[in-house]
């Protein structure tokens, strides 16, 4: 009998998911308590999420606010309730774990450095943005798609992941882990074998609940809302079928 472990892949969505908010609004509600301009706030349905993220931080810039202060507010986001318990067991286990994640890589390394998780993960895909050095943060698309009617322009997470898969040599088996309507996609690029994770209360659950063709799920099901309910189900994607 063979006693070798199944190669597992472990893919997360970051806000609402790793974290239990959504880190770049929840930073500039700290910063601008008294709203975003609209004709900053009308970006984000005439451009796209990131042109609208990339101009309130030229807004907040304009404003004087510094690059700690942006910090500062970022490091009170909080990890999701039994995150900690879960990403221990995937250490301990020794699982491979990434995360695809349409926020920003300045935001997700910080919090990540803060949590004392760098080491988790093998690989963060994310839009990239970095400090200038007069202290603004730019931000631009992680790529560009016109394949996918379920992602934004910016990020398509399922060619993400699939990239991940086919660059690794494939795996026995994959969980993905998100809250959002944008990890529909990687969701219905899942085989049987593989299992999907949406958060209780927030859009994904209800996108697959409400799936029509030619859409089709294939992978097994298993909602959470706190990610201690996720270490059965991790546990067990190490065993061999
Ligand atoms: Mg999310």
């Amino acid at each position: 009998m063979s006693t070798s472990k199944a190669k597992v892949l472990i893919a997360f969505d970051f806000d609402h998911t790793i974290v239990d908010e959504n880190s770049e609004p929840f930073v500039f509600d700290k910063l601008a308590p008294n709203g975003i301009p609209d004709d900053i706030k009308s970006l984000y349905n005439r451009l796209g999420w990131n042109e609208y993220v990339g101009a309130v931080f030229a807004y907040l810039h304009s404003k004087g606010t510094s690059v700690d202060e942006i910090k500062k507010a970022l490091y009170e986001v909080k990890l999701t309730a039994g995150m900690k318990q879960l990403l221990d067991l995937i250490k301990s286990e020794g699982l491979e774990a990434i995360i695809i994640s349409d926020a920003n890589s300045v935001f997700i390394n910080e919090l990540l450095k803060k949590f004392n998780l760098t080491e988790t993960f093998s690989t963060v895909y994310t839009n990239p943005s970095k400090v200038e050095e007069n202290g603004l943060i730019t931000i631009s698309y992680y790529h560009k798609q016109d394949w996918c009617d379920l992602s934004t322009v910016n990020m398509c997470k399922g060619h993400i992941l699939d990239e991940h898969i086919k660059t690794n040599g494939g795996y026995d088996k994959v969980m993905y882990v998100g809250d959002g309507y944008n990890d529909l996609c990687p969701a219905l690029r899942l085989r049987k074998s593989d299992v999907v994770c949406p958060r209780i209360g927030f859009s994904l659950k209800k996108s697959i609940e409400n799936l029509a063709p030619p859409h089709e799920l294939h992978a097994r099901v298993v909602n959470w809302l706190d990610a201690t309910e996720l270490l059965q189900v991790t546990k067990s994607l190490t065993e061999k079928d």
